[in-house]
């Protein structure tokens, strides 16, 4: 028989805590529960990658918090097949979890730094999300339209132009605030221009920025 991983204890016991804070779909829970979270931080934080906390990946960008990865996953409702753009690749652990889904995902990043890490770690562990270095706010025009679309930075207007690529009876969800502090929103695209809209609780993102930022050379 195998040794049982050594994170495997630490991640168990986080599922335990998503759950107990109302995370009940057991394929998010599993999901969760395979992909270990400690290949996504850098190798100080490795103790504390199963904590169901927020944690710094260089570039003052962080991890979320595994709640919250849970949480918009939730609220995105993604189902076998769904076609999904991500905006703020960052770790690259969003996007593990919703390939581990059966999306097919596209996932953006503005730092390059940021986007060749997570393209590595993504790699190694056999996923195969289609990962862009690129402005979020400019979306994948060339793509569209998304059955989804999971911002996982602030925001204080909803972008026109991914509201764009959307598609008809597709769903956004998104942290839309000031800096400070974001409300979860769910918007569902019911025509070309009507959208219905409902929000989910207080939450705290880094916030989404215009242009990129390349590599130092
Ligand atoms: N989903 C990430 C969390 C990343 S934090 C994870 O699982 O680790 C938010 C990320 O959004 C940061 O990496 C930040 O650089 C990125 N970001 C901010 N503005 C952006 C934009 N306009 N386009 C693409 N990425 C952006």
């Amino acid at each position: 028989m195998n040794p049982t991983p050594p994170h495997l204890e630490n991640a168990k016991k986080l599922i335990h805590e998503i759950r107990l804070k109302g995370i009940t779909d057991e394929r998010i829970l599993k999901a969760l529960l395979h992909i270990p979270r400690h290949h996504f931080v850098e190798d100080r934080y490795k103790e504390a990658a199963y904590d169901d906390k927020p944690l710094p990946i260089g570039k003052e960008q962080t991890i979320s918090q595994p709640f919250t990865v849970a949480y918009q996953t939730m609220l995105l409702d993604v189902q076998e097949g769904d076609k999904i753009l991500e905006i703020g690749t960052g770790s690259g652990y969003q996007a593990a979890v919703l390939c581990e889904l059966g999306a097919k995902v596209f996932s953006i990043e503005r730092y390059e730094h940021l986007h060749s890490r997570a393209k590595c770690v993504l790699q190694e562990l056999s996923y195969t999300p289609q990962l862009f270095f690129g402005d979020g706010y400019l979306g994948l025009p060339q793509y569209a339209p998304f059955d989804k679309i999971l911002i996982t930075a602030a925001t204080d207007t909803i972008p026109e132009v991914l509201k764009k690529q959307l598609a008809m009876g597709g769903k956004m969800v998104l942290p839309l605030g000031s800096v400070y502090g974001q409300v979860m929103t769910v918007l569902r695209k019911v025509s070309k221009e009507e959208f219905q809209r409902t929000e989910h609780g207080g939450f705290v993102f880094v916030p989404m920025l215009k242009g990129v930022e390349k590599e130092a050379n």
